[in-house]
């Protein structure tokens, strides 16, 4: 076969990634071998599991391993399996761009980072996986060929925009990835990554629960005998990692930072978990499992396939990646691997579906990450904070989809409210608040707590110093709807239904008052219930509006806009229900327009129509005030100019 050399570029954000990375002083340089290890054990874990679907595929399997080699001169590191390796096409896909999710927002960060800690800090937030090694050498060489196939494919690059791509006529199964390190630092030589000594260590340090053995040809010194001449050199080969699954070992004997390491594999991560959970299941279904919370939320958290992050093996054998049997949707974030007893070593997602053990295995790991998060909150107030800030949208789905640990979720769930500008408060700490005679736990939901805050609907709460919970994120809309209460106390929000927040003393004060407004209003609301008949249900007094001349009321088991929204951007069909429209008996606009329509009740069409307007923009400034747009802007907009033309 004639080899064919190709020049290719980089794709745009793996070209900035790498510039950033070639110059980078990112202080943890030894990562690299981390990575290159972690893809090496991959490649293992991909081509056993191929092996076991596909009963045709012709390769070795024999000795499964990862060989580490290094040479002084010239200044070589190599790292080779004989695992899946990668067709032609792959490496093009899988290292001449970045395929991770959200690396559209890393290169916008990058950009916006203004000093090389900025970018330091999200490198080690985001990963850059096979890139790390642009770290340490100037010239990045990979040899690959896929298993199964005869045709072998060499890469190529200086870090420098472009790479080169080759196929060639052979090359051992799996990949070999061969750096040519950058010049000796004669001051950095605890960074010298041909000394074997320096190899053994990070192994050690970062991989040494890489379930394949990773091996180096070691030279052995032993002392010339007495009677003089050189000392003797023999090779050998060494395994420098114990292999040992992390998840089985007893929980003391195993340190932080191996635990961590696990977690940087697994996870494909490049910072700390925020908590490490490892348990164990005994009796009828067996099984381990070591999970993370990670500190960051991944940026495609909520995109529709996250997949969720937990690793299915049996009997120390890795059988399954993104295992989504294992976890509720609401906890996709949660990282780590479940270790079943069991279970046949060819089960299918299929078969996982129904799987009675799986459910149990479910169950109880979703109970302990709760109660986790729960210990986080009584205990580590600032890791809960930071599990809150990057988590709890995702949480709050929980409360939706699973009704068994709703309670639960209601308790270690906290909330923006008009309490205090910048801490949250938890439901329990809410009730504990309540002013004596609240029945409701009050809510309101929207895009943002200022907006929130200005609504009309909070009015008559603020005036009479009631708290109320501001409910921003998206998911808030709908998770409202399926918790009745919380302590016994019911959720209400403060835009639907009625509201009274008289005390019984007050009520009977201002009974009669009410009465007689009730009448003196009668004419007008009747027309004006008639008159945006289009746009609303009911016109009525409101009890909530203390500056406010109107707002809009959803009834109570109506749905939202926001939620209505929500339905038909999901592709539902949801009909347009109409609100009630309440006013406010006390504002000058509301008593203004009851005297014009008593004189005008008897007078030409023309008045009429005039009032009719007024009523328009009555309606169109509710809307504007809670942040909706009038049906149709550029009339209400004419409308309103028309108006104001007459008061300059
Ligand atoms: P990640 O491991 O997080 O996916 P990397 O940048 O480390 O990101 O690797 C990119 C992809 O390249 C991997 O997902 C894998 O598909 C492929 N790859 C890298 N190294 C190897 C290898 N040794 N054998 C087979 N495929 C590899
Ligand atoms: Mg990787």
């Amino acid at each position: 076969m004639s080899a064919r050399v190709e020049q290719l570029e980089f794709q745009a954000e793996a070209r900035q990634l790498l510039e950033l990375l070639v110059h980078s002083v990112y202080s943890d340089k030894d990562s690299f071998l981390r990575e290159l290890i972690s893809n090496a054990s991959d490649a293992l874990d991909k081509l056993r599991l191929e092996t076991m679907r596909n009963k045709d595929l012709t390769a070795d399997t024999s000795d499964l391993h990862i060989d580490i080699e290094v040479a002084h001169a010239p200044r070589t590191l190599t790292v080779r399996d004989n695992g899946i390796g990668m067709t032609h096409d792959e490496v093009v896909d899988l290292i001449g761009t970045l395929a991770k999710s959200g690396t559209a927002q890393l290169r916008q960060q990058l950009r916006e980072a203004k000093n090389s800690a900025a970018s330091e800090e999200l490198i080690g937030q985001f990963g850059v996986g096979f890139y790390s090694t642009f770290m340490v050498a100037d010239r990045v060489e990979l040899l690959t060929r896929k298993a199964g196939e005869s045709g072998a494919t060499r890469w190529v690059s200086s870090g420098d925009g472009t790479y080169t791509i080759e196929s060639v006529d052979d090359a051992p199964q799996g990949t070999t990835v061969t750096l040519h390190l950058k010049p000796e630092d004669v001051e950095d030589q605890l960074h010298d990554y041909t000394a074997q000594w320096k190899i053994r260590e990070l192994v050690k340090k970062y991989s040494d629960f890489i379930a394949w053995p990773i091996r180096m040809q070691v030279e052995q010194r032993t002392p010339a005998t007495e009677d003089g001449g050189a000392d003797n050199v023999s090779v050998e080969t060494q395994t420098l990692n114990s292999m040992k699954a992390l998840w089985a070992k007893p929980k003391d004997e195993v340190s932080e930072q191996e635990y961590h390491e696990f977690y940087k594999h697994i996870a494909h991560a490049w910072d700390d978990p925020l908590t490490v959970i490892s348990m164990k299941g005994e009796g009828t279904f067996e099984y381990q499992a070591l999970l993370f919370i990670p500190s960051h939320a991944p940026f495609d958290l909520f995109t529709r396939d996250a997949g969720t992050g937990v690793q299915l093996y049996i009997r120390r054998v890795f059988v399954m990646g993104d295992c989504d049997e294992l976890m509720p949707r609401y906890l996709r974030f949660v990282k780590g691997v479940v270790d079943a007893q069991g279970m046949s070593l060819n089960v299918s997602r299929e078969i996982l579906q129904q799987d009675r053990q799986v459910t149990a295995i479910r169950r109880r790991l979703t109970k302990k990450i709760l109660s986790t998060i729960a210990d986080l909150q009584s205990g580590k107030p600032e890791d809960y904070s930071t599990f809150w800030t990057q988590f709890g949208a995702v949480l709050k789905e929980g409360l939706m989809s699973d009704p068994d640990n709703q309670d639960t979720l209601l308790r270690v769930s906290s909330f923006s409210s008009t309490q205090s500008d910048d801490e949250l408060t938890t439901l329990a700490e809410y009730v504990e608040r309540m002013k004596d005679g609240q029945e409701q736990i009050f809510y309101a939901t929207g895009p943002s707590r200022d907006q929130l805050l200005k609504s009309p609907h909070l009015e008559a709460f603020r005036a009479k110093g009631y708290e109320v919970l501001l409910l921003t994120d998206p998911v808030d809309e709908i998770w409202v709807g399926s918790v009745p209460e919380f302590d016994g106390k019911p959720l209400q929000s403060v835009a639907k239904g009625e509201v009274d927040l008289d005390s019984d003393a007050d009520r009977a004060d201002h009974e009669a008052e009410r009465e007689a407004e009730q009448q003196e209003f009668a004419d007008l609301l009747a027309w004006l219930t008639e008159t945006l008949g289009d746009h609303v249900s009911e016109v009525r007094l409101s009890h909530r509006l203390t500056e406010s001349p109107a707002c809009l009321i959803t009834p109570s088991f109506g749905i939202t806009p926001a939620l209505a929204r929500m339905y038909r951007a999901s592709g539902q069909v949801i009909p347009t229900g109409k609100r009630i429209l309440e006013l406010n008996p006390k504002h000058s606009l509301v008593t203004g327009l009851r005297e014009a329509h008593a004189a005008e009740a008897d007078v030409p069409e023309a008045n009429m129509h005039r009032l009719a307007e007024t009523a328009e923009l009555l309606y169109g400034t509710a809307l504007l005030a809670e942040g909706e747009v009038p049906e149709d802007p550029a009339k209400f907009a004419g409308l309103l100019a028309d108006r104001l033309a007459r008061t300059v």
